[in-house]
């Protein structure tokens, strides 16, 4: 059976494929089997087949919030990078899961369309930024879902909107679905004026954030009223090392592969920063990255 499925998808199948390449981290042993699909009739012949196989399913996108393990991950992950098409109707846009939100942003802005300008900098594809209701001080991408299109783990396919989605402070409801496809509702804006937002947004993180060396941005949560990069500071943590990993001395909430890093070092840091946070302030930290 599971020979006839490869066998069936090889034409997009990858075996054995390092995780490192498809991670912003640059870290992560290989994933067992490694499907691109390039169309969403293709996505849910693969998801079908490999759940029906009884396989482990990770759905990825530009996995900039990922931190894979060294060790092979004995599964499918299903990239979701082809998945690009898009389709601009009035104030609404229709796009595939893995269409890069920053070509997205761009193209909102030319089109005079706003809502995905506070956006900027963030490294997602649209669906992985629907998942995680991306975002940051000036809105999150589920202010302007007006519906996904998802495959659930029995293989059907579903229309959710924002009240299924459940969107919260970087969490959404998803959580058995690969989404397929998203519906955005923005709002008409002048274009002039958008990428003028959107260029201050981007300057304003350049200058906060260590976007010259890999990482999956902020590891862990904000508390509730609070920083968690503000807490990993002050407990004096910034600029600690393990292995090829380091606390970011720009932002402390980042943790940076500064050459060679392994998973182990970045958990390991992981750990550290949890254990003196909680000792200094009595707050345990959530992570907002996820571990595969
Ligand atoms: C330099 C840097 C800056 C960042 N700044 C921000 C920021 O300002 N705000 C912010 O919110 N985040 C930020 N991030 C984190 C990250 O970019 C976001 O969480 C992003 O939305 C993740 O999207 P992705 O496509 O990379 O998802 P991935 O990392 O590929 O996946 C993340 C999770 O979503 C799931 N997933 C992905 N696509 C799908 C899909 N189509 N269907 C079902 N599940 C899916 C994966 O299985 C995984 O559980 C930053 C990261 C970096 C590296």
């Amino acid at each position: 059976m599971l020979k006839s499925f490869l066998e069936k998808h090889k034409s997009i199948l990858k075996e054995s494929e390092p995780m490192c390449k498809h991670t912003t981290f640059r870290i992560g042993g290989p994933a067992r089997y490694f499907f691109a699909p390039t169309t969403a009739e293709e996505l849910r012949s693969v998801l079908c087949g490999a759940l029906e196989e009884d396989l482990n399913v990770y759905p990825l996108g530009a996995g900039s919030n990922l931190l894979v393990k060294d060790n092979e991950l004995d599964g499918a992950v299903i990239h979701l990078a082809k998945l690009h098409t898009i389709h601009i109707e009035k104030n609404l846009v229709i796009a595939g899961s893995g269409f890069p939100l920053a070509a997205l942003i761009n193209l909102a802005c030319q089109h005079g369309l706003g809502g995905l300008e506070t956006l900027a900098g963030i490294p997602s594809s649209l669906g992985g930024a629907v998942i995680m209701n991306a975002g940051g001080k000036y809105g999150c991408i589920g202010d302007s879902v007006k519906y996904v299109l998802a495959i659930d783990n029995k293989c059907g396919l579903k229309k959710l909107g924002p009240r299924e989605l459940g969107f919260k402070y970087r969490h959404s409801e998803i959580k058995n679905e690969m989404i397929a496809e998203v519906c955005l509702e923005l709002k008409q804006a002048d274009p002039e004026e958008l990428q003028r937002r959107y260029a201050g947004i981007l300057a304003e993180k350049k200058l906060a954030q260590p976007l010259s060396q890999p990482s999956a941005g902020c590891v862990f949560k904000n508390p509730p009223n609070g920083s968690a990069g503000a807490l990993i500071d002050n407990a004096g943590l910034k600029g600690l090392k393990k292995g090829g990993a380091m606390i970011s001395s720009k932002h402390a909430n980042f943790i940076v592969n500064a050459g060679g890093a392994k998973a182990a070092d970045v958990s390991a840091l992981i750990e550290k920063i949890k254990q003196t946070v909680f000792e200094k302030s009595r707050i345990k930290l959530e992570l907002e990255i996820k571990v595969w």
